[in-house]
């Protein structure tokens, strides 16, 4: 028992999503009563942990590399400012009970978070901590809508992106962010901040750097703040984003905030901020409208995955629908899994995404979107496999945005609309015209004319590049069939949701 007085016993902020000081309610809720706040970020072996499905670690060396760069920062912050940050390895259900007893600690605070494995560390921890009477309190803080201030409950979310976007610009006010704490407390007498793990101690290797990689991401509130401020105001980018985001390559093409966003080194409200201080002194138009709208996609997808819960990974996808999709016990599903997985299917704009995939573990939404519909609609592959691959990949990896999106596009999610796939062809020729960004990841089709780069296979001389895989429209076609049958005889997927216990749910 500790024998201080209780009205200076520390507190502990846990942070996991919210890498940041800025905008954030557990620093506010510790220090607001003068107590000394004690931070901690508990580094989880169970992130990095193979799939033993697809021999990747879960966290890949991107997301690690920026994971370590954000404490790496937020330490330092946290000391130019008097206090430090605690990191320990190991699972927060019995570091965090551990610690707050061995420093007589009265209470945690901690985000939110809503997905299952989240949700499970934060009962363990909540039911470690019951025991010795200490108290685990929670915030909402990772979205642009504060959770309270939605118009409905979770349980009742719109059906559709569109719906939800209409309520809640109708009704909601965007809140103004937190402002960052100006001084902290020195840590308690004795107690350790650990050191940072290296990437090898998590079983990874640094990634190698890639003179492709036109744009590198640095981990922390630091870089994020910077690249805030550059993209926004410098780059003078915002004024033409709905423009230019569907861009393939060039940096400043879309923000690139989505990293931080992640690993919350940067608040949803804190870029709103920028937003309406950029309308009110340089342009309002709908380019800065849009990049809102972006963070309400964020959100959404977020909501989503509160309210469906497991569904979010189930095979059927939160509309339980049986599709029959190939997986990766099956000798040809898993050869084919590869040639996607190493940017070998012989469609250029899917390679040369899946590659630079690989390289810098980022590739734009519009390449996503063809991938992942590659992938399900034409390969008719589990949707699962894709979106575990870029689980591990992604340096922006977040849990609702990718699983969310991957239900969309593989036609399981919310706002389905029948059987919809993306003609890589038409796509290539659509948003890489002069195939720049085919010819900048590709390098044996840098040397051919566009209209080759973008059918390798209709040249003349020989080329160094696969065939096609298989023919587009009768992959895409034969998956629709079956899309069809199991959707009751119509491709528009309605139907299909009469036996989904997500419909039966509603329906009761
Ligand atoms: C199959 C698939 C998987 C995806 N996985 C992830 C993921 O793991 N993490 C992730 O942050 N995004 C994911 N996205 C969404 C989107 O591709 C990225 O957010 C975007 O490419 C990041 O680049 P940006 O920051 O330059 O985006 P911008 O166009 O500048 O958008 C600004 C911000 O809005 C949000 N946003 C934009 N589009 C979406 C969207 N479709 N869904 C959710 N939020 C969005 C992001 O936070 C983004 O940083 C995925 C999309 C697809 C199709």
């Amino acid at each position: 028992m500790s024998t201080r007085p209780v009205s200076r016993a520390p507190v502990l902020v846990w942070l996991r999503h919210d890498l940041r000081l800025h905008d954030h309610a557990p620093w506010r809720a510790a220090l607001g009563d003068g107590r000394p706040a004690v931070p901690v970020y508990c580094i989880d072996p169970r992130h990095f942990a193979l799939d033993a499905r697809l021999g990747v670690p879960k966290a890949g060396p991107f997301r690690a590399r920026f994971l370590l760069e954000s404490l790496q920062d937020l330490r330092g912050r946290a000391r130019s400012l008097g206090g430090d940050l605690v990191v320990r390895v190991g699972h927060p259900e019995t570091v965090l009970p551990a610690l707050a007893r061995a420093i007589g600690a009265t209470a945690i605070h901690a985000h939110a978070e809503v997905t299952s494995e989240e949700d499970a560390v934060t009962y363990g921890v909540a039911t470690a901590l019951q025991r010795d009477g200490i108290g685990l309190r929670i915030w909402s803080g990772h979205t642009l809508v504060h959770g309270e201030d939605l118009p409905f409950d979770v349980a009742d979310l719109p059906e559709t992106f569109t719906a939800f976007r209409r309520v809640v610009e109708r009704e909601v006010t965007i809140r103004e962010p937190l402002p960052a704490p100006t001084a902290l407390p020195p840590l308690p007498v004795g107690l350790d901040a650990g050191e940072l793990p290296t990437l090898a101690s998590l079983g990874l290797t640094e990634p190698e750097a890639d003179a492709r990689q036109l744009f590198v991401p640095r981990g922390g509130e630091t870089a994020g703040l910077e690249r805030l401020d550059a993209w926004t105001w410098t780059a003078d980018a915002l004024r033409t984003y709905k423009q230019t985001r569907n861009g393939l390559l060039a940096p400043n093409d879309s923000s690139h905030f989505s990293p931080w966003l992640a690993l919350g080194c940067v608040s949803a409200r804190r870029i709103h901020a920028d937003v309406v201080r950029y309308e009110r002194t340089r342009v309002r138009n709908d380019d800065t409208h849009w990049l809102v709208v972006e963070l309400l996609w964020r959100d959404y997808f977020r909501f989503v995955a509160e309210q469906e819960g497991t569904r979010l990974f189930a095979r059927g996808g939160v509309q339980g629908l049986r599709f029959p999709w190939r997986d990766l016990q099956d000798a040809d599903a898993r050869a084919d899994f590869e040639r996607w997985t190493t940017g070998t299917t012989g469609f250029p704009l899917v390679d040369a995404a899946m590659r630079e995939l690989r390289a810098t573990g980022f590739t734009s939404n519009r390449a996503r979107q063809n991938v992942a519909s590659f992938l399900t609609r034409v390969l008719g592959i589990d949707w699962r496999r894709g979106a575990a691959w870029f689980e591990s990949w992604l340096v922006d990896y977040d849990v609702a945005s990718n699983w969310g999106n991957w239900q969309y596009v593989a036609g399981v999610g919310h706002d389905v609309r029948g059987f919809r796939f993306f003609n890589v062809y038409k796509q290539a020729l659509d948003y890489d015209p002069d195939a720049t960004f085919i010819r900048h990841w590709l390098p044996e089709l840098a040397h051919l004319p566009p209209a080759l780069a973008h059918r390798p296979e209709q040249s003349r001389e020989p080329v160094a590049y696969p065939a096609p895989m298989v023919e587009l429209h009768t992959a895409a076609q034969a998956n629709e069939r079956r899309y069809a049958r199991i959707a009751g005889g119509g491709s528009n997927g309605a139907s299909n949701r009469g036996s989904s216990p997500r419909f039966a749910k509603r329906k009761a």
